[in-house]
């Protein structure tokens, strides 16, 4: 923590901009899921990638997991609501992400990875998010990073707004993830009826709003976004944060990252600024250089 005023407000707030309904999908082995950052929004909420949002009590829409699959280029981040997923790489990193908690996964110059849920029934609930990473780091080496949901801090304001700082800083609060270039913003905000939160964010970061549950007005203009929405800030130098107010009881995701404002060239799982690097990634996992998960799972059928 650090000693700013955790009561700073927002004093001229970011608007909506344009709502986007998620779209209902597939990937992996089957795992049904909603699409909420895609492709067509990659330029506009640079450095995101991707966000699909998963929440199902029924086995048949997640048992599949993701099998043995690569990745180069770029960040993903899991969190989890409810349930439990398991994570194997080739860099011989294996983790439990369950609810609550995070991980955190740089792929860079690449991984083969799977993700499998571990339970065969009950709620799979949460969220995947992909993050971009500067043309300069797309080919370090990854690195992987559990985040348990007792290293999350959690503050509960005066109005009983409770916010999940898991990445970035807000109001003072350093999250369990700091990172430099995309500076990314990660939070989650449970607000009860009626109440207001003032989110400070940096003015030239591009963010958005996904409500999870309930319903929340944004900006001075208090938009409604209904659950299962996402809503695009206008990014506006002039504005220093997002005032929020609850509909209703309201679950909310609230993420901000500096544009990197470089070539975004993707195929499948791999991220890259050109073409010919998008060749050498099928190249390199075609001759097995992203590597092989040591203990091995079933190999993809996509
Ligand atoms: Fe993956």
């Amino acid at each position: 923590m650090t000693s700013r005023d955790p009561s700073s407000t927002v004093r001229r707030s970011r608007e909506i901009e344009r709502q986007v309904t998620g779209r209902t999908t597939s990937d992996g082995a089957g795992v049904r899921l909603t699409r909420v950052l895609t492709p067509d929004l990659q330029q506009r909420l640079d450095p995101f990638l991707l966000l699909d949002a998963f929440r199902s009590d029924d086995p048949e829409d997640y048992i599949g997991g993701f099998p043995d699959h690569p990745h180069r280029g770029f960040e993903t981040v899991t969190y989890m609501l409810a349930g439990r997923v398991r994570h194997r790489d080739s860099g011989g990193h294996e983790g439990l992400v369950s609810a609550g908690g995070v991980q955190w996964m740089t792929a860079a110059r690449g991984v083969v990875h799977s993700e499998m849920p571990e339970q065969e029934d009950g709620l799979m609930q949460g969220f995947q998010l992909w993050l971009n990473l500067p043309a300069r780091d797309k080919m370090n080496a990854p690195t992987y990073r559990d985040i348990s949901a007792a290293e999350i801090p959690i503050v509960t304001d005066a109005e009983g707004v409770r916010v999940k700082v898991i990445a970035g800083e807000s109001r003072g609060i350093t999250g369990a993830v700091s990172k430099r270039v995309t500076e990314p913003v990660f939070l989650d905000l449970e607000l009860p009826a009626s109440r207001r939160y003032a989110a400070p964010l940096p003015p030239g970061h591009n963010a958005f709003v996904y409500v999870y549950d309930g319903a929340l007005e944004v900006g001075e203009r208090r938009v409604v976004v209904a659950q299962g929405r996402m809503g695009i800030l206008t990014t506006d130098q002039a504005a220093d944060g997002v005032m929020l107010a609850a509909a209703e009881p309201s679950r909310v995701l609230l993420l901000a990252g500096a544009p990197l404002r470089q070539p975004i060239v993707q195929y499948g799982p791999f991220v890259m600024n050109t073409a010919g690097e998008i060749r050498q990634a099928l190249e390199d996992a075609a001759a097995g250089r992203l590597g092989a998960i040591p203990t091995g799972n079933q190999p993809a059928k996509e």
